[in-house]
């Protein structure tokens, strides 16, 4: 079985060639191909890809005009990729690719599974707080949507090509592999593997994008935060309502009372919070629509190597 081997790249100049070398050996008795996605680096990595383009015919090279985001990388791989299997691994070496063998094996000995996954359970190179974070993040996501999303689970994975023709359907622009590999289903074996040190360069994910990137998944599999939204307005009309009728009653009984500022103040803005909170859910799920009712395309290829034959 044809096997081919995608890897986003973004400012990876140290690492392209050294994985490759890596997957050479690795994958010594395989037919596969190597598809690396050039994310608009701003250092050489199009050079370095050029230069193993020239020596191996195995490799292909997708180059991007600009930073589109691993997502895109992964996606435009993924739409290039001919192969009966597909493999996604990162550029920078935390990944093994010695995990790729045994995942291949079980693919090509197993035909019932149709996917496999690796876990990185112990989370080796994260810190207490990444770790809890991300905890916290798998138990919110699962609270809040109607798909199982598996902790630890990493885009290193292989799969047939029909789960690969299952995720390119899903051509929405606001990409969340995590839940895109959930909503499609398929068998999927999970394996343990620990990540390793990542081998030059330094990563591009922070707190602030792997935030984003948590709320960009939470908004994209599941609505349940706007049906809270509007819980949370039934609740506050049905306790101001009675706190209406408890005024009415007061003042028909005892007359009217002394000016209440305070009470008065804490219920505005107390009001006023929920009303920008829900207004703020309701502001990106909006801000999602807004973008894929654009219809961009999700990535611009700029000067690719390797795929002209293809369309012959
Ligand atoms: N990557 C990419 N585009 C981006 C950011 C990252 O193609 O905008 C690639 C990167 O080159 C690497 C993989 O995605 O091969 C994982 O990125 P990184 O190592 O920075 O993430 P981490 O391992 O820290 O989650
Ligand atoms: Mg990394």
């Amino acid at each position: 079985m044809k096997l081919d081997i995608i890897i986003p790249a973004y400012n990876e100049e140290k690492n392209v060639s050294l994985i490759h070398d890596k997957i050479d050996e690795a994958l010594k008795d395989i037919d596969y191909n190597l598809i690396y996605v050039n994310d608009g680096s701003t250092d050489n990595t199009y050079r370095e890809l050029k230069e193993l383009y020239k020596k191996d015919k195995k490799v292909k090279v997708v180059n991007f005009s600009r930073n589109f985001g691993k997502e895109a990388a992964i996606y435009a791989g993924l739409e290039k990729s001919t192969g009966d299997l597909c493999a996604l691994i990162d550029a920078d070496l935390e990944q093994n690719p010695k995990y790729l063998k045994e995942m291949y094996n079980i693919l090509t000995k197993d035909e019932d599974t149709d996917e496999v996954a690796m876990i990185n359970t112990k989370r080796t190179n994260n810190t207490y707080a990444q770790k809890k974070g991300s905890r916290s993040f798998y138990k919110l996501i699962n609270a809040l949507s109607d798909i199982e999303f598996k902790a630890d689970a990493s885009d290193f994975r292989m799969f047939t090509k029909d789960v690969r023709n299952a995720i390119l359907k899903l051509s929405e622009k606001n990409r969340f592999t995590k839940g895109i590999f959930s909503y499609v289903g398929f068998n999927v074996k999970y394996i343990p593997y620990e990540v390793e040190k990542r081998s030059h360069g330094k990563s591009k994910f922070n707190f602030k994008s792997s935030f984003k990137y948590a709320i960009d998944g939470i908004i994209g599999y599941s609505v349940k935060p706007l049906k809270m939204a509007t819980i949370l307005g039934f609740i506050a009309s049905i306790l101001s309502f009675i706190y209406l009728l408890y005024i009415i009653i007061k003042t028909l009984i005892l007359g009217i009372d002394t000016p209440g500022f305070a009470t008065l103040a804490s219920l505005i803005l107390f009001m006023g919070g929920i009303e920008l909170i829900c207004i703020g859910i309701l502001g990106e799920y909006l801000s999602k629509t807004f973008i894929e009712t654009k219809n961009r395309p999700i990535y611009i290829e700029n000067k690719s190597l390797g795929f002209d034959e293809d369309v012959l």
